[in-house]
């Protein structure tokens, strides 16, 4: 069984669920711009991202992936991270139980 979901929660959806007061930027507010935090700004479009080097380096990347999610394409990847099915290959359980969990740490704790 594989679980995948979108934990990114931008202020845009933090402000729709009445989680805080306003859907703006916290980066760029600092910077005296008001630009609302979606999902494709938070991760694409902030130009506080332009700091990180690690944006600095996949530079390419954002043209192809603006272009996408205008598009309506790869939307769910370029916006919640998650990877399309036929991207991924679930490898099947290991038979070997030295590697089975049953908590949330490798040796089984429970962690209570
Ligand atoms: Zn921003």
């Amino acid at each position: 069984m594989v679980v995948t979901c979108g934990a990114c929660w931008p202020r845009d959806r933090l402000y729709l669920q009445s989680l805080v007061d306003d859907p703006w930027c916290r980066r760029c507010l600092k910077k005296g711009k008001r630009f609302e935090e979606t999902a494709e700004h938070m991760h694409w479009g902030c130009e506080e991202n332009r700091t990180l080097p690690a944006v600095v380096a996949s530079k390419g990347l954002e043209d192809r992936a603006k272009r996408n999610i205008r598009a309506g394409h790869s939307q769910v990847l370029r916006l919640r991270g998650i990877l399309p099915s036929e991207w991924s290959k679930v490898m099947p359980a290991p038979a070997d139980p030295e590697h089975t969990a049953a908590g949330p740490f490798a040796d089984g704790r429970s962690g209570s």
